[in-house]
């Protein structure tokens, strides 16, 4: 049988994908103006597993999560979440998808200083006319211990506190899939593996699928398995990473 022989370069493609790109490239500008963010990049992003993407500065991980998660158009090949080809959709089309099966993390937290806690939580679901599960809600805000905080507004909270917040905002929905960019560059170690901690948990213990971007081995060590990009390109991946593990693997790209 020639179905071995078939398996993709990378080693592990996991069971079922629940997003993921083909032969992706993303080239912004023109002229000497131009800077190819993606080259040609193949990936698939496991159900129910926690991924996390990471390269240097400017190797392209923002753009293959923006293209993924619909925020950018791709200048050619394919990404899609579940079986939805993104290029193939319009503009309202995007939205809605983004809107019902895709929840994000920023670095910058992204909450409405106007709002509450409780507020920032609901209000994807709000805009789209959803109303909460309130046992899941309930769920979800104990589980980022927020139970005592639901009334606070973003400057009233640390910065730890407020991404938590943007971790039970994305978890609300239960959507296909959670993109996390840089989740705790602007956090303290502590507040930073707390918030790694809840990303985990969702994965392991709610069935979560997560894609997280990242450069610091120790984040990255948190996630099931580690996709490694340079200049554009899918360079290696690891399963099971630990903090060493990363760190050599960078080590080897440096040199
Ligand atoms: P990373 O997230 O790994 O730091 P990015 O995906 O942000 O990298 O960027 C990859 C490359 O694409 C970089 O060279 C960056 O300067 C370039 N780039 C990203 N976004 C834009 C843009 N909107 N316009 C022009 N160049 C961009
Ligand atoms: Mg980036």
């Amino acid at each position: 049988m020639s179905l071995q022989a078939a398996t993709p370069v990378l080693a592990h493609p996991p069971a079922v994908s629940a997003a993921g790109a083909t032969g992706l490239s993303k080239v912004y500008g023109q002229g000497e103006a131009r800077v190819v963010a993606l080259d040609s990049v193949s990936v698939e992003f496991g159900r129910a597993r926690f991924t996390a993407i990471m390269g240097p500065s400017g190797s392209g991980k923002s753009t293959l999560m923006h293209c993924v998660a619909g925020l950018d158009s791709v200048s050619a090949g394919s990404a899609r979440i579940g079986d939805t080809e993104l290029s193939t959709l319009n503009d309202r089309q995007l939205t809605q998808v983004r809107r019902e099966k895709v929840g994000f993390v920023f670095q910058a937290f992204n909450l409405l200083p106007t709002l509450t806690a409780l507020e920032n939580i609901t209000l994807p679901l709000a805009i789209a006319g959803r109303k909460p599960n309130q046992p899941w809600l309930d769920t979800i805000v104990a589980k980022v211990g927020l139970s005592a905080r639901l009334g606070h507004r973003p400057a009233q909270l640390s910065g730890g506190q407020q991404q938590r917040v943007a971790v039970a905002r994305a978890l609300l929905s239960q959507p296909e899939i959670i993109f996390a960019d840089e989740p705790t560059g602007n956090l303290d170690s502590r507040a930073g593996s707390e918030v790694l901690g809840f990303l985990r948990d969702s994965v392991r213990e709610l069935g979560q699928t997560v894609v997280m971007v990242t450069h610091d081995p120790v984040a990255a060590s948190y996630a099931d398995r580690v996709v490694f990009l340079a200049d554009g390109r899918i360079t290696d991946e690891l399963l099971a990473p630990t903090a060493e593990g990363v760190l050599d693997r960078m080590r080897n790209f440096d040199s």
